[in-house]
């Protein structure tokens, strides 16, 4: 017997689906590692909806999972334990405001009709990554995504100025004017970016906005190692105010490409650079600060975006040889030749394949494992250590999920963790909404382990 939930019949009929053919569509990751099931899936239209959902799932004792575009790859996105599945897909305004650049979206936009609604009106956002066709402004907000675009416009954290949700217990935040000043108290909108529904369900976002671009240029050069180009990136990113992308390509990836790049392959795979000027000026630039070698230059937009596939579909590559284990790792830009080497290091020694690339500017390498589970876990587990020893993260931008919970606790003292799970108590008690996601909580770790309680 399906489950249903007491909800006017309009809004039931309108919202609910129990049909498991449909259903079966969004229980299952984009890696294809992580598999889920439930018999309700709910899609509600409006914030108003989204709140009775919530409180009647609150009542009935029951749990939701949120699931925006499932494009997360941290396993974040599916039911595992029969949750009902909530998703944002049906959360469609956007309310561009040209005078104050922002734009009000329903946290189910997808990114690439963001993108292509404030094209309109002259206007661009500042965070931008390659599942924009499929990720929704909502889960981009609570996983605090970041992308190609950080080390000039920063990540979700920085672009976010307001939102508005339910939490966990019912209660809501309502929208009100944005407004890109406001020092009102601490803000709830920061708690909630990044916190990948363990609070709640972020029903919308108001997001900061720019000019958009008259002119972009990108450009490829391929590397002996992967120091030569950290050595390019920082030149870069300290004489080139205008550089928006830094982008690296391992040989690894490079070589799984259908057909040949068009450029010298090297051993040290590529550095793709894009910044907001013309061709002919970067070309310019890059003479005066003596980095005249193999580039291929473009700023013309189609062949821009071809030169970009060869970063954007490693992603697809990778998928073709195996269902990856993708570890998003970052550390002290200075350390990612060190990280890089460990990786390929460890890959050989387990009898697993790796595949790297990322968001060089930024310290951030994606490490694609392929092979049998045991050996996986293993080098994950060696390659978490590594990155710590080596001062970096073990989620750079891709957040915890269900597959990262083991590694947080490497990251965050119990202190620390016990109060992220009082803080949950509070805004979602019980745990209304994503109970699998980023911390398990043991008996007891709620209570207040402040200095002397204990
Ligand atoms: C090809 C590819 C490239 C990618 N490149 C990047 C990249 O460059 N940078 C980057 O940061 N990420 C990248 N990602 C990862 C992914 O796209 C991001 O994590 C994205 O932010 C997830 O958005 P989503 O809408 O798909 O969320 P989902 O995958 O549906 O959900 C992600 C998490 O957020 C929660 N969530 C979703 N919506 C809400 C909501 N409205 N309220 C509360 N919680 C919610 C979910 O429960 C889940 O825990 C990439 C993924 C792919 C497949």
């Amino acid at each position: 017997m399906h489950r249903s939930l007491d909800l006017p019949d309009a809004i039931q009929s309108a919202i609910c689906v129990s049909d498991s053919e449909i259903i079966a569509n969004y229980c299952h990751d984009w890696t294809g590692r992580v598999h889920g099931a439930t018999d309700l899936l709910v899609r509600p239209r409006t914030h108003i909806e989204v709140a009775q959902l919530i409180r009647e799932t609150r009542r009935q004792q029951m749990q939701v999972q949120v699931q925006g575009g499932n494009t997360s790859l941290a396993g974040g996105s599916i039911p595992l334990n029969g949750e009902i599945l909530l998703s944002t897909e049906r959360l469609k305004q956007i309310v561009v405001e040209p005078n104050s650049m922002t734009a009000t979206v329903g946290a189910g936009v997808t990114l690439e009709d963001l993108q292509r609604e404030i094209a309109n009106h002259g206007l661009s956002f500042g965070v931008d990554i390659a599942s924009r066709g499929s990720a929704t402004l909502g889960g981009m907000a609570a996983t605090n995504a970041g992308g190609i675009h950080v080390l000039r416009y920063g990540s979700m954290a920085d672009n976010v100025i307001a939102m508005t949700c339910v939490f966990g217990d019912g209660s809501t935040i309502e929208p009100r004017q944005p407004l890109i000043k406001d020092a009102t108290g601490p803000s709830l909108t920061r708690l909630l970016v990044g916190s990948e529904g363990i609070f709640g369900v972020i029903t919308s976002v108001t997001l900061r906005l720019l000019a958009l671009p008259q002119q972009r240029v990108a450009a490829l050069t391929p590397l002996e190692s992967i120091e030569e180009g950290v050595q390019i990136s920082t030149q870069l990113r300290h004489l080139m105010p205008e550089v928006d992308a830094i982008e690296y390509l391992g040989p690894e990836a490079i070589a799984l490409a259908p057909t040949n790049p068009p450029w010298n392959i090297a051993d040290g795979g590529a550095l793709l650079v894009q910044a907001l000027m013309d061709a002919a000026r970067f070309a310019e630039e890059l003479s005066l600060l003596h980095l005249e070698r193999q580039w291929i230059l473009t700023d013309d937009t189609s062949r821009r975006q071809e030169l970009w596939s060869w970063r954007e579909r490693i992603p697809e590559w990778i998928a073709t040889v195996g269902s990856p284990l993708k570890l998003d790792l970052s550390v002290p830009i200075t350390r990612i030749g060190d990280l890089y080497r460990q990786a390929m290091a460890v890959a050989s020694l387990t009898g697993i394949t790796c595949y790297c690339f990322g968001h060089l500017g930024d310290g951030n390498l994606h490490v694609n494992l392929v092979g049998n589970n045991n050996e996986l876990t293993a080098a994950a587990q060696a390659l978490y250590q590594a990155t710590l020893e080596f001062g970096g993260s073990i989620s750079a931008e891709h957040g915890v999920g269900t597959l990262k919970k083991e590694a947080l606790r490497l990251m965050r003292s119990p202190e620390e963790l016990a109060r992220l799970a009082a803080l949950i108590e509070v805004l979602n008690p019980r745990r209304v909404v994503n109970p699998n996601v980023m911390l398990d909580i043991a008996q007891g770790e709620a209570h207040d382990t402040s200095p002397g309680m204990e």
